[in-house]
């Protein structure tokens, strides 16, 4: 939809409106007693927009501007800024407001998506893979799993997936065996290549099975089956080592996560 298709009047002034749907990813407090939002948008990818007055306790919007919730919103384009005129909660996400470790991992996600995304490129692959993991946390199904689903999701959506099927060192297809994978290079290597490359780290034919059912789109059907929790944790480390190679900074909310749950932080070999 074009951003200036909706047009409303406002004191003789033509404002420039648009529609979409949105999950609030951060917001800080801006002004006397607005907020600065941060969302991620069906239509119009990441964006940054006011909400004004949305502080005060009287403030009808500042409840439908809950991090988190799918949000159904009207967008006034501002001249620096634009401005959340109208919103209105879709699903609360209620559920996983309940528990901090919940919280925890939504922020995670909330981050990756913040830092991974482009402003105001439309990515709905990222903005599904958004809502189908705080859907599945809601739900309270297996977090850290949901995790593993979105991270790879993400990844994709910002064009940085992996490549899982064919050595990234001499292009030859990848077997079982002593295989690696290195972020430099993009994704997994063969034998003889993976012990060229100090960079690179092992990884198991386990492990690269469970990254490609989650590549192909069908980590849903991992709920419930019973894996080795060291395989897990490797898919994990995988895929926050990749990620931490991308963003290049330290992923705050995940850390803090690492914290909370009492779990030590997946190190790297
Ligand atoms: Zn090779």
């Amino acid at each position: 939809m074009d951003r200036t298709s909706e047009q409303q009047s406002s004191g003789g002034r033509r404002v420039r409106l648009y529609r979409c749907e949105g999950v609030v990813l951060r917001r800080r407090d801006f002004g006397e007693a607005d907020r600065l939002l941060t969302l991620m948008t069906d239509e119009y990818g990441k964006i940054r927009a006011i909400a004004k007055g949305t502080r005060r306790t009287k403030s009808r919007m500042g409840g439908h501007l809950e991090p988190f919730a799918r949000t159904n919103l009207l967008i006034a384009r501002g001249r620096n800024l634009d401005i959340v005129t109208q919103a209105q909660v879709v699903v609360p996400m209620s559920n996983l407001r309940q528990s901090e470790s919940a919280i925890l991992y939504a922020s995670h996600w909330a981050e990756l998506a913040d830092q991974l995304m482009a402003e105001e490129q439309e990515n709905r692959p990222a903005y599904l893979a958004l809502i189908r993991a705080l859907t599945s946390l809601d739900h309270q199904r297996d977090a850290a799993l949901t995790s593993r689903i979105f991270e790879w999701a993400i990844l994709a959506a910002a064009g940085f997936q992996p490549e899982l099927f064919t050595c990234t060192g001499c292009g030859r297809r990848i077997e079982p065996g002593e295989n690696g994978i290195s972020f430099q290079s993009g994704g997994v290597l063969c034998p003889e290549c993976h012990a060229r490359e100090p960079q690179s780290s092992a990884i198991s034919t386990d492990v690269l099975r469970i990254l490609r059912v989650i590549s192909r789109g069908d980590g849903e059907q991992l709920f419930g089956r019973s894996v080795g929790s060291a395989t897990y944790g490797e898919v994990e480390r995988i895929l926050i080592d990749y990620l931490r190679s991308i963003v290049e900074r330290d992923l705050h909310a995940y850390r803090i996560l690492k914290g909370f749950d009492g779990f030590q932080e997946p190190v790297t070999p």
